[in-house]
């Protein structure tokens, strides 16, 4: 009789709030220093690719960049996100982390078995599987922690700025970058802005108190344990809203659209090799298109499915499956939900939980950028925006060069490489060939 495999769920119930390393949390924190008038590089946005990236292009001596993020952190916005929703461990492997390719600094992997001693049992053993070669997760908190020592050891802090970029203009061989707190001239532009959230259909009612986005913060005080909140969307995010709230004792109705489907990471694994990303590159631009538009079908880690089936058969948890929501609206005393056929449901609390959206921004002046379906074009080898040269793109918005797996963790390592080689023929060389010496431990 054939056998499944099932991961343990308790490997979701990580500890959050332990710090790894003494370089977290302040090695994350951007100084409060003046923008420089002028960069070689500016990377816009300091989330998980920019660190990345600036990894990267410190192993290849360009350390004149300049990182402009908006908010007070580097990474920031990916932490904020993953606690508005409760999550606990990262989705990806251990062999997906922040940090050069080709280089053997200290991973995360060695990282974890660093501090042996300060994991769980259940987080040993997810170790011990990722030392043996299969899919084991790391904490948040130590993904935390490891992102911190990225940071410290190469020197990245220093190079980040808190600014929010409005808009990118060409100045004559060069491009302006325009800020809420001045401008920045520079040679070369990498967009590594992540996704925004999805947003809702206006009709509806998401100005209410009683509707939050998944990337929100829940306020705990007002939920009374014999509320009942309703979860709209049924991917991970979802999946870690509703496994909270069922944790906490909660009633919840959980809707949308098709049936739940489980899978270990949210995009064919297949895309995070090279002849995955090969295969993707072979096919045309419209053919690009349809394959991204069918990986980022929504879908739940397997660690989920024993507690979200004991949920539903307890009656705690109720899932309208294939369920069309038309309509939110604040009634006072609760929210109606507008389902199909004239049916409403009602609820105490509604969780929107509609995922993220490719959004190219901020804009540019003084150059066609040449969109499809809401991507940029971006060139396989070197992940330049087509018509634009000097500019660049990391994240999700390089997904028409990448494939799918562009927007995760391990999709910025291979953005990162690319970039760093274009970088290098494009920039002048410097005079004087910096210290190859690591400035902690990562060599
Ligand atoms: C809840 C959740 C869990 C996830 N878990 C995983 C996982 O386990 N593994 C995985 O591989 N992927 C995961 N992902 C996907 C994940 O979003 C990416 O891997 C990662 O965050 C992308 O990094 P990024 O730098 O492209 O985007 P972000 O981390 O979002 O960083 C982009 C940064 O750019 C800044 N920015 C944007 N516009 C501007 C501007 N105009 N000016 C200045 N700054 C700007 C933002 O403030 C932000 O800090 C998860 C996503 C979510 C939402």
């Amino acid at each position: 009789m054939p056998s499944t495999f099932l991961p343990a769920p308790e490997i979701l119930d990580s500890p959050r709030g332990r710090r790894f390393t003494d370089a977290a949390p302040q090695a994350l924190t951007i100084p409060g220093t003046p923008l420089p008038a002028e960069a070689p590089v500016v990377i816009i946005g300091g989330g998980l690719a920019a660190l990345t990236l600036a990894a990267q292009l410190w192993h290849h001596d360009i350390r004149d960049y300049l990182i402009l993020e908006r908010e007070p952190k580097l990474t920031g916005r990916f932490f904020t996100r993953v606690d508005n929703v409760s999550q606990r461990v990262l989705r990806s492997p251990y062999e997906h982390h922040p940090g050069a390719e080709g280089h053997r600094d200290c991973e995360m992997l060695d990282f974890a078995r660093l501090h042996w001693s300060w994991l769980t049992e259940v987080e040993q053993h997810e170790v011990r599987m990722a030392q043996s070669g299969q899919r084991g997760v790391a904490p948040i908190d130590l993904f935390e922690s490891y992102c911190s020592h990225v940071a410290a050891s190469h020197d990245v802090t220093k190079r980040a700025r808190s600014a929010a970029v409005r808009e990118v203009v060409r100045a004559g061989d060069r491009w302006q970058v325009v800020t809420d707190r001045g401008s920045v001239r520079a040679s070369a532009v990498v967009w590594a802005v992540g996704e925004p959230r999805r947003p809702a259909p206006d009709t509806w009612d998401t100005h209410s108190p009683r509707v939050r986005f998944w990337d929100e913060p829940q306020d705990r005080n007002i939920d009374s344990r014999n509320a009942t909140h309703a979860v709209i969307g049924s991917g991970l995010s979802s999946a870690h809203i509703v496994h909270d709230l069922c944790t906490r004792g909660h009633r919840v109705r959980w809707i949308f659209r098709g049936k739940e489907h489980y899978q270990c990471a949210d995009v064919n694994a297949a895309f995070f090799r090279p002849e995955g990303r090969a295969m993707f590159s072979q096919r045309s631009l419209e053919h690009r298109a349809r394959m991204l538009t069918a990986e980022r079908r929504p879908s739940i880690m397997f660690e989920f499915r024993p507690r979200l089936q004991a949920w539903e058969e307890s009656g705690q948890l109720s899932v309208l499956r294939e369920t069309e929501v038309s309509a939110l609206k604040d009634c006072g005393a609760h929210v109606e939900i507008a389902i199909a056929d004239g049916d409403t449901v009602q609820a105490d609390r509604v969780h929107l939980a509609l995922g993220t959206q490719m959004h190219f921004s901020p804009g540019v002046r003084g150059a066609q950028i040449r969109i499809h379906r809401g991507l940029p074009l971006v060139s396989d080898s070197t992940m330049e925006l087509a018509g634009a040269p000097g500019l660049y793109a990391i994240g999700a918005l390089a997904s028409c060069a990448l494939g799918p797996a562009a927007r995760n963790i391990d999709g910025h390592r291979v953005a990162a490489a690319r970039i760093t080689a274009a970088l290098q023929s494009a920039l002048p060389k410097p005079d004087n060939p910096v210290d190859q010496t690591p400035s902690e431990a990562s060599t």
